[in-house]
């Protein structure tokens, strides 16, 4: 096998667990590594302390295994099972679609898989993990059984570029059409990872978005960043009066309005099975607020809108991808959150997130004080929120603990 060896000093993040090994760590190659390649690592006195994919980048080395041990079929198996009974011991309520593997938080660093009701839609971001794709499909054709519909790869967007160029978005197992249909905490979804972004849905903020059920009786809410409508449906169901949904990409728009409407009416023109239908139904006539999906810019909206609103959900893309972006990242924060306060009503309600992993928990409400400070109001904190437990963050790995929100109420 290839490997890597390391120079004196650099095995001590290994032996605390840390999976990635940085290009300035290394000694030397051992047998010219390629991308993608299954390499051992090796501390300055030979001995092997992990096992892991190679990448001819800044993170050199993706490390799967901490012991020198055989990595077979059976490994990765064992790994997907493992995972698998970790969702299992979750406390979900009338959910079937969840993450099935978190990337390092399930010691797959590199590679993300989401259940839809049946159906795994897989996404590498690693050569090493976009190579082993038929022994995770097996793997999951065995842990899953009958219960498993397909596996589709979406890994083209996210693989490095010259890699991804060679590969296309395409089922690796079974077929199923789509929009497919999922429940969320007893909410309908209709999701199409073929034409969404990422691998279809936001699953990580499951939870929040039962919080923000708890607060939108009666109310007015903005969902702003809306995507495919979670929040604005767990809103309209829990008996909101108004909900305004904005999104940039007319895309996530058409999305929204067709969640909404799953949930609005059973007689739907999506292709949703009866059983999902007669869910739909039981809920119908729950919804007695107005609906209203904006395809816009959120600053531009926030500074025009005339409304005060009394629940409003901020949740922005990533601002910043890399370590290098987070200043201007702040400063983007800083102004979305002060243009957000200005519209909110006294009393108001405002669930404020960030899911770029460079900037931390403390660096995030620093930014939002700040905002607090300029936008001239009073504040108190109710909730700190995080991703689900289904995005399980490796005690060793904090950098995996990337979405973080706040429940503020402003006065
Ligand atoms: N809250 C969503 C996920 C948001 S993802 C959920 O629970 O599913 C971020 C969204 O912001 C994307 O849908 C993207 O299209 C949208 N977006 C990015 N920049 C934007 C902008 N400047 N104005 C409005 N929407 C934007």
């Amino acid at each position: 096998m290839k490997g890597i060896h390391l120079k004196k000093g650099k095995e001590i993040p290994v032996k605390r667990f840390h999976p990635w090994i940085f290009s300035g760590a290394i000694y030397k190659h051992e047998g010219q590594p390629k991308d993608g390649d299954e390499v051992k690592v090796f501390d300055y006195q030979q001995n092997v302390i992990a096992i892991g994919h190679f990448y001819n980048g800044s993170i050199a080395v993706k490390i799967f295994s901490f012991q020198d041990q055989e990595i077979d079929y059976n490994f990765w198996e064992q790994k997907i099972a493992n995972a698998l009974a970790l969702r299992n011991s979750l406390p979900f309520e009338n959910t079937n679609c969840y993450r099935l593997l978190h990337g390092e938080g399930d010691g797959f660093p590199g590679l993300i898989i989401d259940f839809y009701n049946g159906v795994a839609v897989l996404q590498a971001h690693t050569i090493g993990m976009h190579l082993l794709k038929e022994t995770v499909s097996k793997a999951l054709q065995k842990v899953y059984g009958k219960n498993l519909i397909a596996i589709y790869d979406k890994s083209a967007e996210t693989l490095p570029k010259n890699y991804a160029t060679t590969i296309q978005n395409a089922y690796i197992f079974g077929k199923a059409s789509v929009p497919h249909a999922v429940l969320e905490n007893g909410v309908t979804f209709l999701i199409n990872w073929e034409t969404g972004q990422k691998t279809g849905f936001f699953l990580d903020q499951r939870d929040n978005r039962s919080l923000l059920q708890k607060y939108s009786k009666g109310k007015t809410v903005l969902n702003a960043f809306c995507y495919s409508g979670g929040f604005s449906a767990y809103a309209l169901l829990a008996g909101a009066r108004h909900v305004h949904s904005v999104d940039s990409s007319a895309k996530a728009i058409a999305l929204a309005e067709a969640n909404i409407a799953a949930n609005i009416k059973a007689n739907t023109n999506y292709p949703i099975s009866l059983a999902e239908a007669n869910i739909a139904a039981n809920i119908d006539k729950k919804i007695k607020g107005t609906s209203q999906c904006f395809n816009e810019d959120v600053m531009d909206f926030l500074k025009k809108t005339e409304v005060e609103y009394e629940v409003m959900i901020l949740d922005p893309p990533a601002y910043a991808k890399s370590f290098d972006a987070r200043h201007r990242a702040l400063q983007a924060y800083k102004r979305l959150n002060i243009e957000g306060l200005k519209k909110l009503k006294p009393g108001g309600i405002l669930f404020t997130f960030s899911c770029s992993q460079v900037v931390d928990r403390d660096l995030f409400y620093n930014t939002i004080v700040a905002a607090g400070i300029e936008a001239g109001r009073q504040i108190r904190v109710l909730h700190h929120l995080s991703q689900g437990a289904d995005h399980p963050v490796n005690f060793y790995h904090p950098e995996g603990n990337y979405l973080k929100g706040l429940v503020l109420y402003v006065d």
